[in-house]
């Protein structure tokens, strides 16, 4: 079996000569060849030179740069469009994702699953973050329609079939946590410790975690939509009430003046929910707009050992 390892790089300059010690530890024992596919996103640092020096060293490890920075969904894309492996791996190249767990994941693949999910332990993480992670990944399984894992990541390993169901789905916005899930197959999960990052640092802001976490819901289903028309309903039923109660006692007992309180209230409570679910509605509209240009997810400036580049994916 020839095992192909896709590796998003953002600025990953410091940590590349490590991550090459580390995969050349493991991966000759793991399957009969392999490639590495080393996606530079980007960067702005030396990640890109760096990755011409591996690839010349070293013909197995091959390299894609983007054109420019974007994101690690469309640079894993990138990797897994030009895998050419019986089975795909995808980590990080920050070695938060342990390779040494590659070798349990391929021998599980051959026990006949799909998806070998590596999952992380949440130990040595800031409380808060473990605390706003497990109440979002508990809400979150509620409200979409496939399943998400609190802890699980990026690092899995895919069967052919499991790469080309992923490559098939042509959507511009990819939330691959959800894709992952999406695709089905039969899924083992392995657990490991969290690891802390040796080399740079995270590109993870709190702004894009909370995109992140819009993302993941808007991505894979409209019931924020549903829970605008309910919530709407109800905020419909109880002003009509309401207002029938104020026309009967003006009827009875004469015109009521000091209003100010309950006039205010309903046009701040009406203001409000209006103002949320445009916004709700202007995040579905907004996707469309994008999903409906069409543009290909990414674009290749530079690439050594790989084939050619899919403009665009196979839809
Ligand atoms: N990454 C990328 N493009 C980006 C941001 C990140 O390819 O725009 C890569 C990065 O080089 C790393 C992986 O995605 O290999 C995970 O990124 P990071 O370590 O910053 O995220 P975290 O581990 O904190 O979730
Ligand atoms: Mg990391």
């Amino acid at each position: 079996m020839r095992i192909s390892v896709v590796v998003p790089c953002f600025n990953e300059e410091a940590g590349l000569e490590d991550l090459y010690a580390a995969l050349m530890r493991t991966l000759p024992s793991v399957g009969e060849d392999f490639e590495v596919l080393l996606v530079d996103d980007g960067s702005t640092d030396g990640t890109l030179p760096r990755l011409r020096l591996l690839a010349e060293r070293d013909q197995r490890f091959k390299y894609l740069a983007l054109s420019r920075n974007f994101g690690k969904e469309a640079a894993m894309l990138a990797g897994l469009g030009h895998a050419t492996g019986d089975l795909v791996a995808i980590m990080d190249a920050d070695l938060q994702h342990p390779p040494e767990l590659l070798e349990r994941m391929v021998a599980l693949i051959g026990t006949g699953y799909d998806q070998v999910i590596a999952r992380r332990t949440r130990r040595g993480e800031a409380r808060v973050r473990t605390l706003v992670s497990t109440v979002y990944y508990k809400l979150i399984n509620k409200v979409i329609d496939v399943e998400l894992q609190n802890g699980v990541g990026d690092f899995r390993v895919l069967s052919r079939r499991a790469v080309q169901a992923l490559l098939s789905l042509g959507e511009y916005n990819r939330f691959s946590k959800g894709l992952f899930s999406w695709i089905g197959f039969d899924t083992a999960v392995i657990d490991y410790d969290n690891v802390v990052r040796r080399n740079g640092n995270s590109s993870w802001t709190l702004r894009k975690l909370f995109n992140y976490g819009i993302d993941g819901v808007v991505s894979f289903n409209s019931k924020p939509l549903r829970v605008a028309i309910y919530l709407g309903a109800l905020v419909t039923a109880i002003a009509f009430g309401y207002a029938i109660w104020v026309l009967v006692n003006a009827v009875w007992h004469g015109v009521d003046v000091p209003g100010y309180v309950t006039l205010m209230c309903g046009v701040l409570v009406l203001g409000g929910l209006q103002l949320l679910f445009l916004g709700v509605i202007g995040e579905y509209v907004g996707r469309i707009y994008s999903e409906s240009k069409r543009r290909p997810h990414f674009l290749v400036k530079e690439s050594a050992g790989t084939g050619p580049t899919p403009v665009t994916l196979p839809l």
